[in-house]
């Protein structure tokens, strides 16, 4: 029996724009929390099935990791953790994303869950060679103050390490409207942004949070392809996709790998990233994904370096680290 060929791309330096601190509980760190912790387990409550039945179900398995991350001990191990996934993985940048209200059940505070992440950011940093930034979440079942509350809390950590705002959660289940003033302060305020969309509901949802939200940046996007017209929105006003195509086909919104059009989207001359979105229920790295894209679309070397640089483009990194982190890609 022969080695494996050596990968041409797993091993690239890579940028992950869109990924979720509380999908991304690895089973160190459940372990350290949990004792007596097995690895069946672990995939048992943590990873979700290959195939859900849609985006909601796959909620059902954020369930076990939300419940643990609610306490500091808990979100200083996951998050420092997360920075030893990202290094193994060899990203060089990465921005987390957590909802702060979700992290309450135990009394703490929404401030205090975003200082406790940023301390263990900072710490994970000096442990483990990535740079990253914050991003804060407000969910679509939320309300208006919320919202508010969840840009307040982007406002006062921006110089800490927070670098924005997403809308994230049940997109099929709940519209825009009350997340639209938000969204507007945001943009008055300089806050940079970002909407999860055309995922579980289709183009015409790209369309609103470009329209409404007025984001030039949509997690996922992927459906998008369903309307050439959508297309053209997202090509005219520069908007980047950050595509996730593993866990776009585990909640089966494409059948299979080859079904997924990040290739086709890539063709139309969108600007768009490779991330993994949960490296906890999706079980998954950036590494299995380039390969698997390299396997399936063909994609080489410099189709990964072109996306990569264009996901720190517009990531939300201040300019002179930004121009650091272009060296490592390069
Ligand atoms: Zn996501």
């Amino acid at each position: 029996m022969t080695a494996p060929a050596p990968s041409p791309v797993a091993d690239l330096p890579k940028v992950e724009l869109h990924l979720h601190l509380d999908c991304s509980t690895s089973f160190q760190s459940v372990s350290a929390l949990v004792p007596g912790m097995t690895l069946e387990r672990y995939r048992a409550d943590f990873l979700a099935p290959k195939k859900c039945v849609n985006l909601v179900d796959y909620f059902r398995y954020l369930a076990a990791p939300l419940a643990l991350l609610q306490t500091e001990r808990a979100l200083r191990i996951a998050t420092i953790d997360l920075l030893r996934q990202l290094a193994d993985d060899n990203v060089v940048y990465a921005e987390i994303r957590f909802a702060p209200h979700l992290h309450q059940l135990e009394g703490l505070r929404t401030e205090q869950v975003v200082e406790i992440v940023l301390a263990a950011l900072n710490e994970g940093k000096r442990l483990h060679p990535v740079e990253a930034r914050l991003i804060l979440c407000t969910l679509r079942p939320d309300d208006t103050a919320q919202g508010f509350e969840i840009l307040a809390l982007a406002e006062k950590y921006a110089e800490q390490g927070v670098g924005g705002i997403d809308l994230a959660g049940d997109e099929a289940g709940y519209g825009l409207a009350q997340h639209i003033p938000v969204f507007r302060r945001a943009a008055d305020r300089g806050i940079r942004m970002t909407a999860h969309a055309g995922e579980a509901t289709g183009a015409q949802s790209v369309r609103e949070v470009i329209s409404e939200l007025g984001v030039r940046r949509v997690g996922h996007g992927v459906r998008s392809i369903e309307d050439p017209a959508v297309i053209d929105l997202i090509l005219e006003h520069e908007v980047h996709l950050e595509v996730c195509p593993s866990c776009n086909i585990q909640i089966d919104v494409f059948p299979t790998y080859p079904d997924h059009p990040i290739d086709r989207l890539r063709r139309a001359g969108v600007s768009l990233s490779v991330n993994t979105d949960a490296r906890g229920p999706t079980d998954l790295t950036l590494r299995a994904e380039y390969q698997r894209m390299h396997g399936v679309f063909g994609w080489e070397a410099d189709d990964f370096r072109s996306a990569n640089l264009d996901a720190l483009a517009v990531s939300f990194l201040e300019p002179p680290q930004r121009r650091q982190i272009e060296g490592f890609l390069k």
